[in-house]
């Protein structure tokens, strides 16, 4: 993983404004920011990103993203805050090493959220057939 820039950033090589640290934790403030306080979480361990982290890693990172959310929000006077997770690049992800979005919101800062889109007659109950099915294989093969 010597060329991933997280695993720098973890390791200390490259410089971050830290708001966190433990043992197997860092979270540290986004270099662009959507907003002032803008942080990643990120695991110390390296993976791609959720889809290949670990459950005990995954289980322990919640928490920790409601502390630092709450914290985050507390010191810039945020109305909210989005949590966010980039799954590859068809999703958004640039920097594979996993690591979660704390972004604090102002009412009226001006960003949008995703826009909806309708399904076919029938395309959703047939969908969601399909995909409980395969969270059941999931679950049974895990
Ligand atoms: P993603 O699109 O989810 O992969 O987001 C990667 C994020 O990492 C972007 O929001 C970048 O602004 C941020 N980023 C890239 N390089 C650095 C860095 N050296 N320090 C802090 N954040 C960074
Ligand atoms: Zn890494």
């Amino acid at each position: 993983m010597n060329d991933c820039l997280f695993c720098k950033i973890a390791a200390g090589e490259i410089p971050s404004g830290k708001i966190y640290e433990d043992e197997r934790f860092l979270a540290f403030l986004d270099i662009m920011p959507i907003n002032p306080g803008h942080a990643l979480l990120i695991p110390k361990n390296h993976s791609r990103n959720m889809l290949e982290t670990d459950e005990a890693t995954l289980r322990e990172l919640m928490p920790l993203v409601a502390k630092l959310a709450r914290a985050v929000m507390t010191v810039v006077g945020a109305n909210g805050i989005n949590i966010g997770i980039n799954n590859e690049p068809a999703a958004g992800q640039v920097v594979f090493h996993t690591h979660i979005h704390i972004i604090p919101r102002f009412s009226g800062d001006g960003y949008r959220m995703w826009g909806g889109k309708e399904y076919e007659e029938g395309e959703e109950k047939a969908l969601a057939e399909k995909i409980a099915t395969e969270v059941e294989t999931g679950l049974r093969t895990r």
